[in-house]
């Protein structure tokens, strides 16, 4: 009985904080602050509407909205990668948003079909490779990186990154198991070196001389090659004849427990809007999601390319399956 009273108290105690304010939103964040607080303060500089955040890495994120329950302050959950999107809609902390200018402003396939969580950005994960010691016209898919040409030529990110993951969780979606199964034991064969923890170092080894071609997410190369211009490193763009290069996400949703959710929900069209998708996308150099808006002139830089258009939920789905399949490979 005590108990009870307590934990109504508690209840009537916390609810006036977040009590339905419709000047204030609140976003829990795995993109990085340097990232969402320029497009922020332009928000609340055009419409007066306050924006509270905290960032901190996907997980905790995701736990701590589970902790919190009914009590959230979150009105919307910003992350990376479909793979914890989809995490996230999966342990239902996000609510369904129907809205025609998200619908709009985002490719079908960049979105959830169940509409509990929305692209903002895309981000290429390709093909880099050494200009000296690879000739792009030996490159042609990330399938053809299992081959024995590429035994000891090839370094990768470690398998533990939702990244890769979900990379061949695509790919599981593409071909089915047993042959994902066959590249992946053909990419461990080839390998140089042990996996790296991070795209970036797996790029300085092939500066380094230690392989010649990995895969790593465009925006990495970006800024590896704003601090050494002069790099022999290259992006390469596969699978151009057949899936196309492997897309994925940043994106948010709009929680179940929002006290905000049409401030939240105002707060996401914004942002998948043509005003604010440059810079969304620019700043991380990374890919606007919305097609209405061309890539800033570094991205651009690097060459069109074929993405492939298979739903990025996928790489939620078909994560378990993904994740198992690389360890029995030997992918560590
Ligand atoms: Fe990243």
């Amino acid at each position: 009985m005590k108990t009870t009273i307590l934990a109504l108290l508690g209840l009537a105690l916390s609810l006036p904080a977040y009590a339905a304010d419709p000047d204030t939103i609140t976003v829990y964040s795995a993109r990085k602050e340097h990232l969402i607080k320029p497009l922020f303060d332009a928000y609340t500089e055009q419409t007066g509407v306050q924006i509270r955040y905290i960032t901190d890495k996907a997980g905790p994120l995701l736990a701590r909205l589970k902790a919190e329950g009914a009590n959230t302050p979150a009105d919307m959950l910003m992350t990376v990668d479909a793979g914890n999107l989809w995490q996230a809609a999966e342990s239902g902390v996000l609510s369904p948003v129907e809205s025609e200018a998200l619908n709009q402003n985002i490719p079908a396939h960049l979105r959830d079909p169940g509409n509990q969580w929305f692209g903002l950005s895309i981000r290429a994960r390709t093909i880099v490779y050494s200009t000296d010691r690879v000739k792009p016209a030996n490159l042609t898919s990330y399938e053809d990186l299992a081959d024995p040409k590429w035994r000891g030529r090839l370094c990768l990110r470690t398998s533990k990154k939702v990244y890769n993951q979900s990379l061949v969780a695509m790919m599981i979606a593409r071909h089915g198991e047993e042959n994902t199964s066959q590249i992946i034991e053909g990419w461990v064969a080839n390998l140089a070196t042990e996996p790296f923890s991070n795209d970036t170092m797996a790029m300085q080894a092939i500066v380094a001389g230690q392989c010649d071609v990995a895969i790593v997410n465009t925006y990495y190369f970006g800024r590896l090659q704003k601090e050494e211009p002069d790099m022999k490193l290259a992006l390469f763009w596969p699978n151009q004849d057949t899936t196309g290069v492997h897309v994925n996400i940043s994106g948010a949703g709009v929680t179940k427990q929002a006290k905000n959710r049409d401030g939240a929900i105002q707060l996401l069209e914004w942002l998948s809007s043509e005003q604010a998708q440059q810079q969304f996308a620019g700043l991380n150099m990374e890919y606007p999601i919305n097609p209405a808006v061309a890539a800033d002139a570094v991205v651009a830089a690097w060459g069109d390319f074929k993405a492939d258009d298979l739903n990025v939920a996928q790489a939620g789905k078909l994560q378990a399956q993904a994740i198992k399949l690389m360890d029995r490979a030997g992918y560590r």
